[in-house]
């Protein structure tokens, strides 16, 4: 567009340009402004933290001296530091300036925000914590986090003019991401030095440890006294079979999964709750405000739910459970009582197998079993040749042929009564008790397969199974040993095949591949004991030279109810097949149960229906009525 020099549309556009270019050049002036007021408040701010890094102030000192200087500097009306809490669920509030707050604050929603966010408190947002209601007088407020701190900020000013939100520039995002970055690390540092010096912290995991813990349950049920509706509950927590981790891995590695193992409680932790270290791989967490059914057993489930993804320690993945005990903190109990209470249903939890929960109930104080008088007991067991093996046989569902007999262990208490391995087995595991009646175990079997040989020729072709226990089949120099006492006893290999769970070969992963392939290479098969159980992967399944799948009794139980039932087992035995794998089934209790596993193709069988478990002296008589396949 041309103009003649004085026409009027000439003026005009001129004048609009030069409005114009006056409006960019303030607005490019104030952000000049802006630009160095802001640095100038950055390097206050970085010089302020730099001088407090070495000054060695308590974590709350360090939070309100950092506030105090953002205070000036920015012209705030109110602000406040937060820490999520190692411990506890939530955050706990290190300093506030300009307005009450509560103690702690309910911060939890918030982690999955971006790390900045920013708020007209006036215009009330849905995701504001109700702290900010509080803050009357304070139209604008920026919340502030840093997810790798854990720290969170909340600034508030009156100062804009304007009613809507505080715009952040990028410059101001950084600014403030830089501050609680640093603040974060010299708060850490801070807390650490706390922590080391602190005799109610757990040097390792930083948690609190059992007196701590101790205490805070006796305050919280002190609490909870005034709500009745509520209740305090005490979850005690037992790291399953840890101590086989320590044997296999050495301590560097248990401590890892102990750290490992914390990070996982942490992340169910709501706010309020206490999470401490209790013993080497016990926990606990204290939980107030709770319905106690209900509740608590949702806890527990997420518990048991976080720990399904193994864990990474360096290159390794470890498939860990827990056994989780859960106790109310009643009124008129002590915490020691409630911890104690707890704890006695964390052993019902084990004694059920582990991976699982049990809540407390009085009958766990019943006379009923006296755990250390039994221990005791089973410690003189073998000297008082109180032990003594069942055997009960595998058939072949194809010719009916006895292929098998499974050696049970069996302990004649001299005041209990006969007892079966699930009721004293686990006061064995995980000690020399374990290894002692392991061996006990394979030296009986070896003298019984001699004896039912002298009896009758044709016994000598007969096969013997037997139970090994995870702590018997991870122990160093397991297999040479076994080698040695067949060789003693002249039992050809061949003729024994080891059952070990499916917890223990598949889900667990201590097991060394090799170890298997030893075993083999001596003739030994290897049964997966209680199949199904475990739900392992096809993928390790397949890789490891197992010879049989022994289907759980459980899945056995249900075949004949058809429907989802018999549809699994159905699944199994086909999987079973495609591996190149027998498929034994156990407990088959009635002949319909057996039909079905005819039917769907099944190679073995054993069950009360086919043959009890009976004593050894019965044996040689037993196989003389039978027809004896051997090798299978
Ligand atoms: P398992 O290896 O799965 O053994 C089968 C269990 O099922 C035996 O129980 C057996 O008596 C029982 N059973 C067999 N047929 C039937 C049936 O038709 N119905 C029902 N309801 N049960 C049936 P038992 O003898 O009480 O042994 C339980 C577990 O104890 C065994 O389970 C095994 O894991 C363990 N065990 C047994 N002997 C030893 C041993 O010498 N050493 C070790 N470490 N563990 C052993
Ligand atoms: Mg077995
Ligand atoms: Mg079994």
């Amino acid at each position: 567009m041309s103009y003649t020099d004085n026409s009027d549309a000439y003026y005009r556009d001129l004048c609009e340009r030069l409005s114009h270019q006056l409006q960019t050049t303030n607005s490019r002036h104030r952000q000049a402004l802006q630009d160095v007021h802001r640095a100038k408040v950055v390097s206050a701010l970085m010089r302020k933290l730099f001088r407090l890094k070495s000054a060695r102030y308590s974590a709350r000192k360090l939070a309100e001296r950092v506030l105090d200087a953002m205070y000036g500097l920015l012209s705030l009306e109110c602000g406040a530091v937060y820490m999520k809490s190692p411990t506890q669920g939530g955050y706990k509030t290190l300093a506030f300036m300009g307005f009450p707050i509560e103690e702690s604050c309910d911060l939890s929603r918030k982690t999955a925000m971006p790390e900045f966010v920013f708020a007209d408190a006036g215009k009330n947002k849905p995701g504001i914590s109700r702290s900010l209601g509080m803050m009357t007088n304070c139209r604008h407020t920026i919340w502030c986090f840093n997810p790798a701190t854990g720290l969170a900020l909340l600034l508030g000013s009156n100062h804009h003019n304007t009613n809507e939100a505080w715009e952040l520039s990028r410059g101001d995002r950084d600014m403030l991401h830089s501050t609680l970055e640093l603040l974060g690390n010299i708060i850490s540092e801070a807390e650490a030095r706390e922590e080391s010096s602190n005799p109610l912290i757990d040097a390792m995991t930083g948690l609190p440890n059992r007196h701590m813990v101790i205490e805070h349950l006796e305050r919280e049920s002190r609490q909870q006294n005034r709500n009745y509706a509520l209740s305090t509950v005490v979850l005690y927590i037992d790291i399953d079979r840890f101590k086989l981790i320590n044997q296999q891995h050495g301590h560097v590695v248990g401590d890892k999964v102990i750290m490992a193992i914390t990070q996982r409680l942490k992340s169910v932790l709501r706010p309020g709750d206490l999470l401490g270290r209790i013993g080497v791989d016990e926990f606990a967490i204290i939980a107030p405000g709770m319905r106690v059914g209900n509740d608590a057993i949702f806890i527990a489930e997420r518990i048991l739910k976080s720990l399904r993804q193994p864990l990474r320690i360096g290159a390794q993945s470890f498939y860990l459970a827990v056994s989780i005990g859960i106790a109310e903190a009643a009124p008129d109990s002590s915490a020691i009582e409630s911890l104690r209470d707890a704890n006695l249903a964390m052993f019902s939890a084990k004694t059920n197998g582990g991976a699982t929960f049990a809540m407390y109930g009085q009958e766990m104080h019943q006379p009923g079993p006296d755990v250390l008088q039994l221990e005791s007991d089973l410690r003189l067991a073998i000297d008082r040749e109180e032990l003594s093996l069942y055997y009960q046989p595998i058939f072949s569902l194809h010719s009916n042929a006895v292929v098998a007999l499974e050696a049970l262990l069996r302990w004649h208490h001299p005041v209990r009564g006969t007892l079966n391995p699930p009721e004293f087995m686990h006061l064995a595991d995980n000690s020399e008790m374990g290894l002692l009646i392991g061996d006990w175990v394979i030296d009986k079997v070896v003298r019984d397969m001699n004896i039912w040989a002298s009896e009758n020729a044709t016994n000598k072709s007969i096969s013997v199974c037997i139970n090994i226990s995870e702590t018997q089949f991870v122990q160093k120099g397991f297999i040479s040993r076994l080698g040695r006492k067949l060789r003693d006893g002249k039992i050809d290999p061949q003729r024994i095949r080891l059952e070990i769970s499916e917890h223990t070969l598949l889900d667990c992963r201590m097991v060394d591949k090799q170890l298997l392939i030893k075993l083999r290479d001596m003739g030994i098969k290897v049964m997966l004991d209680d199949f199904g159980t475990a739900y392992s992967s096809l993928q390790r399944l397949q890789s490891l030279p197992i010879d049989t799948l022994k289907i759980d009794r459980n899945f056995v139980a249900k075949v004949a109810m058809g429907g989802q039932h018999s549809a699994l087992m159905k699944a199994m035995v086909s999987l079973a097949r495609n591996l190149d794998k027998q498929i034994v089934a156990e407990g088959a209790e009635n002949s319909a149960q057996l039909q079905e596993l005819k039917q769907m193709g099944c190679d073995y069988a054993q069950g009360f229906l086919l043959a009890k478990p009976m004593a050894a002296s019965k044996i040689g008589g037993f196989l003389g009525n039978q027809e004896v396949a051997m090798g299978r």
